[in-house]
């Protein structure tokens, strides 16, 4: 058998007379858009993490780009997030119009570093070109950021905070959701994420209840929200009665439907995970240059189990050769991509950033990794180390 990078098969097979009959339920009730499966699932995601509104979306992207356009976050304003992350956390800045500014990470966690963020920050003060708006934290491979020390940052010079949780959603510290701290929440269902959908979707989370309204018409063309229409008497739907730019971006019923079956197994396999990772970390301790660790009182969802290694393309290659699938996250940070390259670095560089590049390598992972499979790996990986 050969070995999955992610298996969502095993997954399927756990819950698959369920999923199958939710699937059919949806298209057999014929409510394709906005379903009442949408507003459930809505609901439930925010009994799942204390938050007050979940505002669902097409994707993960737009879900961060929905809290910039409710903000009128635009031209001038400076927008601080990593440059170690998916690309999608930066593209939405000059959606907008903004800038980014890129901030280095911490060497253990691969999360933002919030004295790097001070530093962005004041330099950005300093320059005097650009207005501070908004920190973009990412809950890296799975693990918060350090939220108490970047909102305290944020709070400090009147930033907004948003918390690009694709790869975390469902991660905690001290036993509190990232919405506990940020303005907002985001979230991406693609399929391999922790929390994946059978296609696209995604989600945004906040306490705020105006901010939920507008980024709810924003997600349906601007659509006139509740508000809205008792002040201007307006007799029509009003979806027709269009009061800001909005875009199309709404989660399938379909797809709420899958994720209504899935939410429902979500602790169990963060559960699994974390004891998943926990196993790698005991067999790879002083085997690799460094094994991931948690910040204290993290619940990671692990979405990717990374470690770093001196010969990153030699033990990929050793390990293809055993029939072990890896991958590289991210060979080339986004201040390196040659569409982002204008964008500046903080004031505190980005020299932690620009040397894990060349190093992480990350491992199968999910939460049906069996023991008997995980060990192969780790003695794939130890024999590799013993051949030099
Ligand atoms: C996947 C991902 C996104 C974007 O999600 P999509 O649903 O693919 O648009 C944003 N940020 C991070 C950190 C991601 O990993």
């Amino acid at each position: 058998m050969t070995i999955q990078f992610i298996d969502l098969k095993a997954q399927l097979a756990r819950i698959k007379p369920q999923m199958h009959s939710a699937i059919l339920a949806a298209v057999d009730a014929g409510q394709y858009i906005m379903g009442p499966q949408v507003a459930e699932f809505e609901k439930q995601l925010s009994a799942f993490s204390g938050a007050r509104h979940t505002v669902s979306c097409a994707n993960g992207t737009d879900a961060l780009a929905l809290p910039l356009l409710a903000w009128g976050v635009g031209p001038g304003d400076a927008v601080f997030c990593p440059s170690f992350t998916y690309v999608a956390t930066a593209e939405i800045l000059p959606w907008c119009g903004a800038s980014a500014v890129f901030v280095d990470i911490r060497p253990d966690t691969y999360n933002m570093d919030p004295a790097s963020l001070e530093a962005a920050i004041e330099g950005v003060k300093r320059e005097g070109k650009l207005r501070p708006a908004v920190v973009i934290a990412v809950d890296l491979f799975g693990q918060p950021a350090d939220y108490p020390s970047i909102s305290s940052v944020a709070k400090k010079h009147g930033l907004k905070l948003i918390s690009d949780s694709a790869q975390g959603f469902g991660c905690t510290l001290q036993g509190k959701h990232p919405i506990q701290w940020a303005d907002a929440v985001t979230t991406s269902f693609f399929p391999a994420k922790p929390l994946g959908c059978y296609g696209d979707g995604g989600a945004v989370q906040t306490n705020d209840s105006a901010l939920a309204e507008v980024m709810d018409s924003l997600r349906v063309h601007g659509k006139a929200t509740r508000k809205d229409v008792e002040a201007a008497k307006f007799e029509h739907d009003p979806k027709y009665l269009n009061h800001r730019i909005g875009m199309n971006s709404r989660l399938d019923t379909l797809q709420a439907a899958v994720l209504l079956e899935k939410l429902k197994i979500f602790p169990s396999e963060i559960e699994a995970r974390m004891r998943i990772a926990r196993r790698y970390n005991e067999g790879l301790e002083g085997v690799v240059s460094q094994v991931p660790s948690l910040i204290h009182g993290a619940v990671s969802v692990w979405a990717q189990y990374t470690i770093e290694v001196p010969d990153r393309s030699g033990l990929a290659a050793h390990l293809k050769d055993k029939g072990v699938p890896t991958a590289v996250y991210y060979p080339v940070p986004i201040h390196k991509q040659s569409a982002y390259k204008h964008f500046p670095a903080g004031a505190g560089g980005l020299a932690v950033t620009e040397a894990k590049a060349d190093r992480v390598i990350s491992l199968p992972m999910h939460p049906y990794l069996d023991e008997a499979t995980q060990d192969e790996i780790i003695e794939a990986i130890r024999a590799h180390n013993r051949r030099k």
